[in-house]
């Protein structure tokens, strides 16, 4: 047995259309994972499900506002309808504002909290029905270093990242009869369209992250790959409710 097989097993990956979500989608199809992408933008989603299918993996998108409960549910829908079978659920949609907290508009803490953290709710609870009727799943949350550290320019994402491990913990305890396993991954600083603005922007980032960092560099959506294949393959049976880091060593870097 292949420990981290996965042909015959159907993946969603929200926002899996570009940055940290396809690398993991790479990673899965890799396994011979189908592949369905669920976030907003036509034209990225097309460009993912040709790189996924030039992989040998079974791929489709739908264009998915995963704000919106409608659409967390057509999701799911939209996946039994075309593969028949779902089994993991990758919960990695995700953005930021960076302002310090003062500054931050009720619309926009409620837009990050919404992006980040009721939709991973709302695509876990249209999923489970699914996961369950399969005998058992995976649903990987995706958390940040922000689920452990604070910056000044985070108060919303933070709760949303902190939020979302918590949540993760609680669905590994509820779900645990059904034989589903629920994981986060705390990426660290990664290159992705997400934080290219912080980067440019904030003073002494870019060399701050390359000097706490054990690695020596910025993360790439590739280095996703592998802990994406693990937590949604049988070789991760007995792991859940962890938080995982997979940021170079940044975390434990005093
Ligand atoms: P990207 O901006 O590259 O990816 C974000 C993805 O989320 C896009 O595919 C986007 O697709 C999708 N998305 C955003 N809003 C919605 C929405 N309302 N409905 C559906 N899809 C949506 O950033 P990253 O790859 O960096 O981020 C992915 C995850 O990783 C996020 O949860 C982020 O918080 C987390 N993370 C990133 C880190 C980093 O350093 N880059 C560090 C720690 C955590 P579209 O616009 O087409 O909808």
């Amino acid at each position: 047995m292949n420990l981290f097989d996965l042909s015959g097993r159907v993946a969603i990956v929200t926002g899996g259309n570009g940055g940290i979500g396809l690398g993991m989608a790479r990673g899965l199809a890799q396994c011979g994972a189908a592949i369905m992408v669920a976030a907003r933008d036509r034209s990225k989603n097309a460009a993912a499900i040709e790189e996924l299918s030039g992989l040998g993996a079974e791929a489709a998108a739908v264009e998915a506002d995963l704000t919106l409960e409608d659409a967390c549910r057509a999701m799911v829908e939209a996946t039994l309808e075309r593969f028949g079978r779902l089994d993991v659920l990758v919960n990695n949609a995700g953005t930021t504002i960076r302002k310090q907290p003062e500054e931050y508009t009720l619309a926009e803490w409620q837009r990050i909290l919404e992006t980040n953290l009721s939709s991973a709710f709302m695509c876990s609870q249209a999923a489970y029905p699914a996961l369950k009727a399969a005998g058992g799943g995976k649903i990987i949350m995706i958390g940040s270093m922000m689920s452990i550290f604070g910056a000044s320019f985070t108060a919303p994402y933070a709760a949303t990242k902190g939020g979302i491990v918590q949540m993760a913990k609680a669905m590994a305890c509820a779900w645990g009869k059904d034989n589903i396993q629920v994981n986060s991954v705390l990426p660290g600083w990664i290159d992705t369209a997400l934080t290219r603005a912080g980067r440019r922007d904030i003073p002494g980032l870019e060399e701050r992250v390359v000097a706490r960092t054990p690695a020596g560099r910025w993360g790439v959506p590739d280095d996703f790959a592998g802990i994406a294949a693990f937590l949604a393959s049988p070789a991760s049976d007995f792991v859940t409710g962890a938080a995982i880091t997979v940021d170079g060593g940044y975390s434990v870097q005093g």
